[in-house]
């Protein structure tokens, strides 16, 4: 590979000494931690094993940042950067968010990369303070916060799943193991959910398989990460690669730590996994617990993705068919958003991940499909059903947070509403004669358990706090003591707006009020001005006893003020003591039934996506696919959903529709490639784009948008369509289009569907025009691939007289008092001028330059009579392929495999037997003989 020095990817991966690292070593001296103040000790040693993370210690309403991690934070953040004292002898940097607000800074900080390490107290600090004066209130590290293993609502967008996945490397028993990859694996989860997938991939394929799934955080032992091969694709990932200790990636123990950390024995009942699947399944888990240190969140078991089940797109496809988002990274701009119907964020996220992952089974195709014609048929019902789905929350991310200890009564609240829906649906669409997938969601939806959605009805109160040390969100009438207790604190409180009423009239200071703050509790409070008469008399000082006197205040209690605040607090202590008590018990009930949860969340998910596939195809006027396991591919009438869309809203002239059939001719098996020509503008990536989009939609299980279209399913698909470079990983414009086009044409098989725009502009024309030859030769003759082929090289066009399966079409356009008009048509037959002149005068080139490129043009078309292409054709045999073919292919076995398969050794003798084996050897020895002379002789023409 062409790789310019030191043009890695240094950014994303900073190397790993650096000044920070050495800081922090004398920062963690044992010299240093002896002159520490007892605090600065105990953040120090937090410091000295989460080196890496920045570290959120909190102090009181406050996470601190000190030294290097602090001038980080207040540059990502925008927060001032300030000092807390001195030690050994320099400022020590500080900077702190109110740990109330602390997600948004978080969301920030892992947007950015970083990993926060949160360093909470654990202890209240009056505990802290009985154990001593100068005792330090006890602090842990209770997570680690990485952009993979984040839960919280504000840290998550609801339309994506959010993936950690690790990358598992086990070497082979043989072979050179310094160079060879060996088996590589991937593992993912989503924690806020809880799916566990496993896959195997290989070299290749890593990076299409990393992008496909498009994971938050990518681990991967450091010594995987250095691997030769690898590293070329970590740094084409960036970021979101984090290399960790090898040791959380050693197959020997992972499936012990797996075993453990599913409570099981032997992973036995799991199914069969490779070493590697094994290994990266662990990594997960121990990262999982690296980082959760405060709970175990809920996954499911692990499930294996077979290789072939999903529609392989290569990672530059994926990006240049702009399916999740645009080139320019915007989500709003990608086929996802344009087709995106559903109501509710699991509906969101597994039409994203159906998108991602189109099937190659024609059968689970048609039955998604068979989803969306049930809707599309009662649209009243699909209407009624949409309306019930708004109304339904994001159980699974519930849940998650539920099960690690980290959910709130909203997150009870979220599994309550979802059983609600739940039911609502399944009653809706029970009894319908509906199709399988929508009949087993509706069974999934039936199993929930009715017991823990009446507790939740029976329990939760109408409006819920956001976190349960708030109180107040079980209902009055659910618990006897429950009730008596708030009672007794209301009724409290209605006793202390009395005695206010009363102290006011005793003293006569009619602005006397009572108050009450964390520091002091309930206080009678006067201005300093009147506070005479609650000091000037012995009998008045015994009743008011002096608390406080701030600037223009006085502050005092009584006896009577503070028996009633101690009964206030233990009966509202109680209360919250019964509420918490209510809350785990109802946390725990919900996490126990968190399987039938799932699937019923799963069948939410799925009902949205059919019901707002089923609106889509109904808005757009989408028609249903025919797939099948044909290699047919017949679209009448289609069009770009993204470029119909945008000219629809930029009110412009309509879509022009058009038909594109790659379909084998009768009889045959291997389906066709068409070769299109036409102007600049002209419309043929739109063309090119928009049928692989159709392809994707359609084994999406979407309706897609077309009049007609028949697809025997697409197992891989490739395409080679915009300009991009690379220059960061030091690939010019021509060596990207090279390496893409090189990647299609070694691994495109009959059943795949190859897009080509432009192959070969990005280099001298004559070099360009051969190397576009030669590549539609080999598509058609080894590939065997249905293809579109957009060009401008119009010498081509003469290859159709020649392979049998490649068809010239063209996009029409008119010509009009010398303008150029487009019609957006493709017709058959090929272009016979590009009209980039006209293209350029429309995009208002100078008058001057335009004439004297015409100019230019007729000089060289004058000179061009003699036609290129067609002497090439007449020329040049179809060699190159021809004899590639033969080598490649297994159905044309060369002129000795035929004659040794013709042989009978059963029927020979020993003599017979020897005599044909040297014949056969004299045989090939002179073929290869006259090949070498054959190879010499043109080199030494060549010369
Ligand atoms: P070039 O050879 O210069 O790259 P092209 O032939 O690939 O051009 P496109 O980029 O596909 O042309 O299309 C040019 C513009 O024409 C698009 O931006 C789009 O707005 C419009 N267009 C393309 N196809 C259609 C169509 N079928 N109906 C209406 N407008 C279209």
């Amino acid at each position: 590979m062409m790789q310019k020095p030191g043009t890695s990817n240094q950014e994303a991966h900073p190397p790993l000494e650096n000044d920070a690292g050495s800081r922090l070593d004398r920062l963690t001296s044992s010299e240093s931690l002896a002159a520490a103040t007892p605090v600065m000790a105990q953040y120090l040693d937090v410091k000295a094993t989460h080196p890496d993370d920045l570290v959120f210690f909190q102090m009181g309403d406050f996470y601190e940042l000190f030294f290097d991690d602090a001038v980080k934070a207040a540059q990502e953040l925008g927060i001032t950067l300030s000092k807390r004292g001195q030690h050994m002898g320099e400022d020590v940097p500080m900077s702190g968010v109110p740990v109330q607000t602390v997600d948004d800074y978080l969301r920030t900080l892992i947007e950015k990369g970083h990993s926060v390490a949160i360093c909470d107290q654990t202890e209240d600090p009056a505990a802290a303070r009985k154990r001593g004066s100068k005792a330090v209130i006890r602090r842990e590290v209770t997570r680690l916060v990485t952009r993979g293993t984040v839960t919280e609502d504000k840290l998550l967008t609801p339309s994506r799943s959010n993936y950690l996945m690790a990358l598992a490397q086990v070497r082979g028993d043989t072979g050179n193991h310094r160079k060879s990859p060996g088996g590589l694996a991937l593992a993912w989860v989503d924690i806020s959910t809880g799916t566990f997938r496993l896959a195997e991939t290989d070299a290749g394929r890593l990076v299409a398989d990393v992008m496909r799934l498009d994971p938050q955080e990518l681990i991967v032992a450091d010594s995987v990460f250095h691997d030769e091969t690898l590293r070329p694709g970590f740094d084409q990932l960036g970021a979101i690669v984090r290399p960790q200790p090898t040791v959380l990636f050693d197959s020997g123990s992972a499936e012990g730590r797996l075993a453990r950390f599913f409570g099981v024995t032997t992973l036995d009942g799991f199914g069969a996994f490779s070493r590697a699947e094994l290994a990266a399944a662990a990594a997960v888990v121990a990262y999982v617990d690296k980082t959760q240190l405060a709970g175990r969140p809920l996954l499911s078991r692990p499930e294996r993705e077979s290789g072939g089940s999903t529609l392989f797109i290569d990672a530059a496809t994926r990006t240049n068919l702009e399916l999740m988002k645009t080139l320019s990274g915007d989500r709003d701009g990608g086929l996802l958003k344009t087709i995106d119907r559903t109501v509710t964020g699991g509906g969101a996220r597994l039409l994203a991940e159906r998108l991602t992952s189109p099937l190659t089974d024609p059968d689970g195709i048609n039955h998604r499909l068979d989803a969306v014609s049930w809707f599309l048929a009662d649209t009243a019902l699909a209407d009624a059903t949409r309306k019930v789905l708004r109304g339904s929350a994001d159980m699974p991310r519930a849940l998650s947070r539920l099960a690690l200890g980290r959910g709130g009564p909203r997150d009870l609240g979220i599994i309550y509403q979802g059983f609600e829906a739940a039911g609502m649906l399944a009653n809706l669409l029970v009894g319908k004669d509906a199709p399988a997938e929508i009949a087993g969601a509706v069974t999934d939806l039936r199993a929930l358990p009715e017991p823990v959605g009446l507790l939740l009805e029976e329990t939760l109160a109408e409006d819920l706090p956001l976190v349960r040390r708030d109180g107040g969100f079980v209902r009055s009438g659910h618990h006897e003591e429950l009730d008596a207790m708030r009672t007794l604190r209301d009724e409290s409180r209605k006793v202390i707006a009395g005695l206010q009423q009363h102290y006011a009239n005793e003293t006569g200071i009619k602005s006397l009020k009572i108050r009450h703050n964390n520091v002091l509790g309930y206080f009678i409070e006067v201005t300093a001005n009147r506070a005479a008469t609650l000091t000037g008399s012995d009998e008045a000082r015994a009743q008011f006893i002096h608390r406080q006197t701030t600037a223009s205040l006085m502050r005092f209690t009584t006896t009577e003020l503070a028996d009633l605040e101690s009964r206030i607090a233990n009966a509202a202590n109680r209360a919250l003591t019964i509420e918490l008590g209510i809350f785990d018990t109802l946390a725990q009930t919900v996490t126990e039934a968190a399987d039938p949860i799932r699937r019923a969340a799963r069948a939410i998910a799925l009902i949205d996506v059919s019901a707002a596939l089923a609106r889509l195809a109904d808005q757009q006027a989408y028609c249903r696919p025919v797939v099948d396991k044909s290699t047919r591919f017949r679209i009448v009438g289609g069009r770009h959903p993204v470029v119909e869309l945008a000219l629809r809203n930029q009110a412009e002239s309509p879509f022009v529709a058009n038909d594109c059939d790659l379909s084998p001719s009768e009889g045959a098996k291997e389906g066709a490639i068409w070769l299109l020509t036409g102007p600049n503008m002209g419309g043929k990536s739109t063309f090119l784009r928009q049928n692989a989009l159709i392809a994707i939609l359609a084994q999406t299980g979407s309706f897609v948008p077309a009049g007609s279209a028949e697809i025997g399913v697409v197992d891989r698909l490739f395409s080679r369509v915009g300009a991009s470079d690379d220059l960061a990983r030091g690939r010019s414009t021509f060596m990207v289009e090279m390496v893409e086009t090189a990647a299609i044409l070694n691994q495109a098989s009959e059943r795949s569907l190859v897009i080509l725009d432009e192959i070969g502009r990005g280099t001298a024309t004559f070099d360009g025009l051969s190397i576009a030859w030669a590549a539609v030769e080999h598509l058609h003759e080894v590939n065997r691939c249905r293809g579109l082929f957009a060009t401008h090289f119009h010498e081509l066009t003469v290859l159709s007289e020649k392979l049998p399966r490649l068809a010239n079409a063209t996009m029409r356009v008119k010509e009009w008092e010398g303008d150029v008009i487009f019609l957006h048509e493709v017709g058959p037959g090929a272009a016979d001028r590009s009209y980039g002149i006209q293209v350029a005068r429309l995009a208002g080139l100078p008058a001057s330059v335009v004439a004297r490129a015409r100019a230019v043009l007729n000089q060289l078309e004058e000179s061009e009579r003699q036609s290129p292409g067609r002497q090439l054709i007449d020329g040049l045999p179809l060699f190159s392929a021809e004899v590639e073919r033969k080598s490649v292919s297994r159905t044309s076995p060369s002129e000795i495999e035929a004659e040794l398969a013709a042989l009978d050794p059963d029927d020979m003798t020993a003599r017979e037997a020897l005599e044909a084996l040297y014949a056969l050897r004299a045989k090939l020895l002179h073929m290869q003989e006259r090949n070498s002379d054959r190879k010499q002789g043109g080199a030494q023409h060549n010369m």
